[in-house]
């Protein structure tokens, strides 16, 4: 795992070197864990130069549910957001996974490196269990972060901007990797994938309204789309406690140094002084002062969303030239993975 700050200048020195791959499931609105956790970093990243692939894992929703609810508007809203944040689409390729076949075909020859016992291990696949909703766990929850390996290997990305979360699925992606390279070389010895890298972010694992981490489908989050009015309602309501000592103390009192984080983070601050600024002024200061500095950081990027939700016809557009990208791509990769493995 590695921060920005520490890559910048090898990206600016030479960015054509870096690839870049990350994405969310379509299965609601972005929240300002996705923006603060990872979509920051991705604007950012472009800004430096580097290609850009952002995946929207269609097939991912139904990990954990029976059916892929409202399934074309998550996915559109998705790439709105990403609009509306910074993502320049001329330079990015926004497509869905299931609309990319060869990507798909990558998972089999990818679930072979790796046996039942490790992708019972995984960390966040049982955390995801234990929220699902589902009586049983399905073949494709166990089996996921391989997929997800493929997700990131088609394109054969080296640095995957995400939250802390998704750090052992970014294991699963090096494992393949490293397995595939050894079993399948090209004749001349050189590896078909690189390793790739997750990058965190300042805000690895925003909390929830409730404390756990914010996530679209545990109705603690705080949504990029919401107006000011629900954003108040929703933080006003987030879990703090008996303390009217405002203190930044993450290990302590995590609930309350979150949204010291998130305040600090609108507002480019270290949370230490905001805390201090607010002092014995309890958790109701803590919340006025969080709205604020969110609704304000907000304003510009939800009056450029509500622009771009309004032409469903370019958001459409810009996942068909993805997706047609994407597809190039995966078919080159596919072409070179049956070959080193002596496919006819
Ligand atoms: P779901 O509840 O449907 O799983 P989610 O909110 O967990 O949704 P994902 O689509 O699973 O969102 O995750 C997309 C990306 O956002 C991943 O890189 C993930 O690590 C990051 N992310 C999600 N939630 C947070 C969070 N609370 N803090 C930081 N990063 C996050
Ligand atoms: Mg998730």
């Amino acid at each position: 795992m590695t921060e920005l700050a520490d890559l910048a200048e090898g990206i600016r020195a030479d960015p054509a070197a870096h690839r870049v791959l990350t994405g969310d499931r379509p299965t609601g609105p972005l929240h300002l864990g996705h923006y603060f956790g990872s979509l920051r970093n991705r604007v950012h990243l472009q800004r430096l130069g580097v290609e850009m692939f952002l995946v929207i894992p269609d097939y991912q929703v139904i990990t954990d549910r029976d059916l892929a609810d409202r399934l074309a508007e998550h996915t559109e809203n998705l790439v709105v957001d990403y609009l509306a944040t910074g993502i320049d689409a001329d330079r990015a390729t926004i497509f869905t996974h299931s609309s990319v076949p060869a990507l798909n075909q990558l998972l089999l020859p990818f679930l072979s490196l790796v046996s039942v016992a490790e992708l019972h291990r995984n960390p966040t696949v049982k955390d995801e269990i234990a929220h699902s909703s589902q009586a049983a766990v399905n073949g494709l929850m166990l089996t996921y972060p391989v997929h997800q390996a493929a997700d990131i290997l088609f394109c054969k990305a080296g640095l995957v901007p995400v939250g802390k979360d998704q750090l052992p699925h970014l294991e699963v992606a090096r494992t393949v990797a490293r397995r595939f390279n050894e079993r399948y070389p090209h004749p001349d010895g050189t590896p078909v994938f690189p390793r790739p890298r997750a990058l965190l972010s300042a805000a690895p694992l925003l909390l929830g309204t409730d404390g756990g981490k914010m996530s679209k489908s545990r109705g603690n989050s705080v949504p990029l789309a919401a107006d000011e009015d629900t954003t108040a309602r929703l933080l006003k309501g987030a879990k703090t406690d008996a303390d009217r000592r405002i203190t930044y103390d993450p290990v302590g009192r995590p609930e309350v140094s979150n949204l010291l984080l998130l305040a600090g983070l609108c507002q480019d601050r270290a949370p230490e002084e905001l805390a201090e600024e607010i002092g014995d002024g309890g958790a109701a200061a803590l919340k006025r002062t969080v709205t604020e500095a969110v609704n304000e950081h907000l304003r510009p990027i939800r009056a450029r969303r509500a622009e771009l939700a309004a032409d469903r016809g370019h958001i459409r557009q810009v996942l068909r030239t993805g997706s047609e990208r994407a597809n190039a791509i995966a078919d080159a990769t596919l072409t070179e993975v049956r070959a080193v493995m002596g496919s006819l």
